[in-house]
């Protein structure tokens, strides 16, 4: 195209006004804010105006305003909106992790609706705290004397290292100095803390003297970090935490006498300079945060939050939404004199909570006070205690209401056995037989249907696509609402496919 004719075929596009006065757009304004119709007439004009430039003819203008509406549509719809889990990862980052128990969902409903108690006392009638809410049932439910709730794990474990080891050094095992999905990182969170990191061990294998041999003056903690979805097997070996804690208590003993006999003048390791004045603290970054165990997982159960603090953690910290079933938040127990320093700390200010998640924390966890209680009404608890035989019913309801609302001989379902995963880096060796409903295609194609049924549905539906089927888990469906709404998907997707 020589530039006059290319400049005749640029002219030849609407204006953005010309393109609102089409039917179509006009149509739209009267349900859609202006700006949004607007910003989606310049962004079809910019397009058209392209294909130009790439050598593409000029569209008609009636083309340029069907597909502005179709961005204003897509501009309008909600961008958070819920997904159905037919994938079966019950705590999936990417879908929001934990769904909420009802009561939990009913708390943040009221505390949004009016106002709330979030920091006053309605007994002394004046200023309350806004950490009282949950550190109560937090100490309930593990035994810890105090607890603290901030905004997700990662500020956890920003806040405690900030706190004990800023200027100090801080252990850890080369086998435990993970990546966390979402690109947490040990050596970063460490960094930015000030702590300086001191690596021990190998990667296969950290033994107590690794630990007890870097201790200084100068070590203000021994941090523990659960290895998440990521498993070493074979030639392997870590400390156990009650080793780590008769290391510290070892170096404790020795730090108080060195204060007692020497207060001022230099000790034999020369406490006097530049030295730890703390306890050498032993801390635990737990990650999933598991409150119960399961039995359902035998081996693979992780430690419970309880149980690491009997086996001598000063602190422990874990994920809200992980393993208890909550709302993202980050929460810290154990020593009382260390949670009050972390309250005081103006990063805990920085990381707070909010009301609408302290409310679905604290309704998740009075769940807790009755263990059994809790395996019923925590869905991701009850999700991933759920057996083959227990979810057969909602599987043949599914293949049924599939089979019933498809065209005949569009599909053929069955109900096969499948594994589902626990997700969000809890329990990665555990591979949960599940039922699932296997969706093949006689019409379409499974990888159609999956990209239909993600890329056009109000409520996208996530599945998965094993040898050209889809699968479909119903472990992770969270009513049965969701059954009928997957088979319509699945029908609507089949009408529209031209064989
Ligand atoms: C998940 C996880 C984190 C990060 O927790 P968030 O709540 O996602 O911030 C940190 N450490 C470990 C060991 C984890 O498993």
């Amino acid at each position: 195209m020589t530039a006059s004719s290319l400049q005749d075929t640029l002219r030849t596009l609407p204006q953005v006004e010309e393109l609102l006065q089409t039917e179509c757009l006009a149509q739209l304004e009267a349900v859609l804010p202006r700006a949004v119709v607007v910003e989606a007439a310049r962004a079809a004009i910019s397009d058209a105006r392209n294909r130009i430039f790439d050598g593409g003819n000029a569209s008609p203008k009636d083309e340029i305003a069907l597909s502005a509406a179709s961005i204003a549509l897509q501009t309008a719809k909600p961008s958070l909106r819920r997904v159905i889990n037919a994938a079966g990862v019950v705590i999936h980052t990417n879908l929001g992790r934990s769904v909420l128990p009802h009561s939990a969902v009913k708390a943040v409903e009221d505390v949004a609706h009016g106002y709330s108690t979030l920091e006053y006392d309605t007994q002394s009638m004046a200023r309350g705290s806004r950490h009282a809410h949950c550190e109560q049932l937090l100490r309930l439910i593990t035994g810890a004397e105090a607890a603290l709730a901030v905004n997700n794990n990662a500020a956890a474990v920003l806040l405690v290292l900030t706190e004990f080891a800023k200027g100090h050094e801080a252990i850890v095992s080369r086998g435990e100095l993970v990546e966390i999905g979402g690109s947490f990182r040990i050596p970063d969170i460490m960094e930015l803390s000030g702590a300086r990191m001191v690596e021990v061990g190998t990667t296969n294998k950290t033994h107590v003297s690794d630990y007890a041999n870097a201790i200084n003056q100068n070590t203000g903690l021994l941090l523990k970090v659960h290895p998440s979805n990521y498993r070493m097997a074979g030639f392997t070996e870590a400390v156990p935490l009650k080793e780590l804690r008769k290391i510290a208590d070892a170096e404790n003993r020795m730090r108080s006498q060195e204060r007692e006999t020497q207060l001022n003048a230099a000790g034999p390791r020369g406490l006097a300079n530049g030295a730890c004045p703390d306890d050498l603290l032993v801390y635990e970054d737990q990650g999933s945060g598991a409150l119960l165990r399961l039995d359902c997982f035998g081996d693979y159960a992780e430690p419970t939050v309880g149980e690491s603090l009997r086996n001598g953690c000063d602190l422990i910290s874990f994920s809200g939404d992980k393993l208890l079933g909550g709302p993202q938040a980050g929460i810290i127990v154990g020593r009382k004199d260390l949670v009050e320093r972390l309250k005081a700390n103006p990063l805990a200010r920085a990381l707070r909570l909010d009301k609408m998640t302290t409310a679905a924390l604290e309704e998740t966890l009075r769940l807790y006070l009755d263990p059994e209680r809790a395996k019923r009404e925590v869905p991701t608890i009850a999700m991933l205690s759920a057996t083959p035989e227990e979810l057969e019913p909602r599987a043949e309801a599914l293949a049924k209401a599939i089979l019933s609302k498809t065209p005949n001989g569009s599909v053929n379902v069955e109900i096969v056995d499948e594994i589902s995963r626990a997700g969000g880096g809890a329990l990665p060796m555990c591979d949960i037989p599940t039922r699932a409903v296997r969706v093949e295609f006689l019409r379409g194609s499974a990888q159609d249907c999956e990209r239909a049924l993600i890329q056009h549905r109000k409520t996208p539906i996530i599945g998965r696509i094993k040898k050209d089927a889809l699968l479909l888990d119903v472990r992770t469906l969270v009513d049965d609402e969701e059954i009928d709404m997957i088979a319509q998907a699945l029908a609507e997707y089949l009408e529209g496919v031209v064989r």
